[in-house]
């Protein structure tokens, strides 16, 4: 037995869960790494799995959660995210930020753990105040598509208050934006896969509605080091982390077009129902209280990215799992 740290991270073979092994690993921990694979893919974490310093446990966090030994940290990442993942697995979308943010409370106040849960700006809906900071209670439908991820976050953050509330546990509240960077699925439908992979094939770029949506994109690492400085800080309230650099959708295919160099053109595809029309974080908190801001602008991260999804084999990159909106409802 060493005296290391001891972290759980679950969703760990995702693409944020697994560059969070990486960052603890890093940092000397003994990283716990837990997954019911349903949208996690093993081969993000292949490379952790002969580590000493790292174990595996292939299990479903909506069951009660038993680790045995001490427990320092936890972090809790699992969860579909992607739109059309909602829609494909709307219970387990739900299941997995309610009941199973609360197996894991109730794990850190058993083990006197720090826990951090991973919210989102879909709190936020489709926001009337713009850029969103962190006091602004968002504009949700709960009963439209997104509402089951939206509404398990929106839970998620309600338990974990209450549980630090009534119970004194050391909680943070991470409210993370869009991000990107290698190791995102290829096919789960959302804009930055669906576009690179697009450019790969020789498909056209399929933009929502007419484009005008905005989002702010992240690049990986500068989101897990704003992650990393919350989870040690003493700050309870939640942090919206992400990139204020804003775009329009339209914008963005254009610059995927250029980064690829593809021949294809961008074509119209119809806007989802409740696909929020701008969204760009207010990061004057997470400046303030964690000295954080991003650091990689997005032409180096999609550089990065972009070289990532390069060396995927045919199989990897052919293998659909849905097009879009449209395709999944028939
Ligand atoms: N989008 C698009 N084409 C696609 C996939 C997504 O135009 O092939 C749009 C989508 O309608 C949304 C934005 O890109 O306005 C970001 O979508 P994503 O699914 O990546 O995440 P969201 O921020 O909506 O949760």
């Amino acid at each position: 037995m060493t005296n290391r740290k001891r972290v759980l991270i679950t969703g760990a073979a995702g693409f944020l869960g697994s560059h969070l092994c990486d960052r603890f690993i890093k940092e000397g921990y003994h990283v716990i790494g837990m997954d019911n694979l349903i949208t996690g893919d093993m081969k993000n974490i292949e490379h952790l799995t002969r580590l000493e310093q790292f174990e595996f446990h292939h299990h479903d966090v909506t069951q009660h959660v038993h680790i045995g030994g001490e427990l320092h940290y936890i972090l809790h990442f699992a969860s579909p995210a992607s739109p059309i993942d909602y829609l494909k697995i709307p219970i387990q979308t739900l299941k997995v930020s309610s009941l199973g943010t609360h197996n894991l409370l109730g794990l850190a106040k058993a083990k006197g753990a720090r826990i951090l849960v991973a919210s989102t700006s879909e709190v936020y809906g489709d926001p009337l105040v713009h850029p969103q900071t962190e006091d602004y209670w968002g504009n949700v439908n709960p009963i439209g598509p997104r509402g089951v991820y939206d509404e398990a976050k929106r839970f998620q953050e309600a338990i974990t208050m209450a549980y630090h509330t009534y119970h004194k546990l050391e909680t943070r509240i991470v409210r993370i934006f869009n991000t990107y960077g290698p190791r995102m699925r290829l096919n789960d439908g959302r804009v930055l896969p669906a576009f690179i992979g697009q450019a790969l094939r020789g498909e056209d770029l399929t933009i929502f509605g007419d484009g005008s949506q905005t989002r702010s994109f992240c690049y990986v690492d500068d989101l897990v080091e704003g992650i990393y400085r919350l989870l040690m800080s003493d700050y309870v309230q939640p942090v919206n982390i992400g990139n204020p650099s804003e775009i329009t959708i339209k914008q963005f295919g254009e610059e995927i077009i250029k980064l690829t160099g593809t021949k294809q053109k961008l074509i119209s595809l119809p806007l989802p129902q409740d696909d929020p029309k701008q969204r760009k974080p207010d990061i004057t908190v997470a400046k303030k209280i964690l000295g954080w801001e991003p650091k990689v602008n997005r032409a180096e991260g999609l550089k990065i990215t972009y070289d990532y999804f390069k060396s995927l084999t045919a199989d990897e990159l052919n293998k659909i799992e849905h097009k879009n909106f449209e395709d999944f409802k028939k």
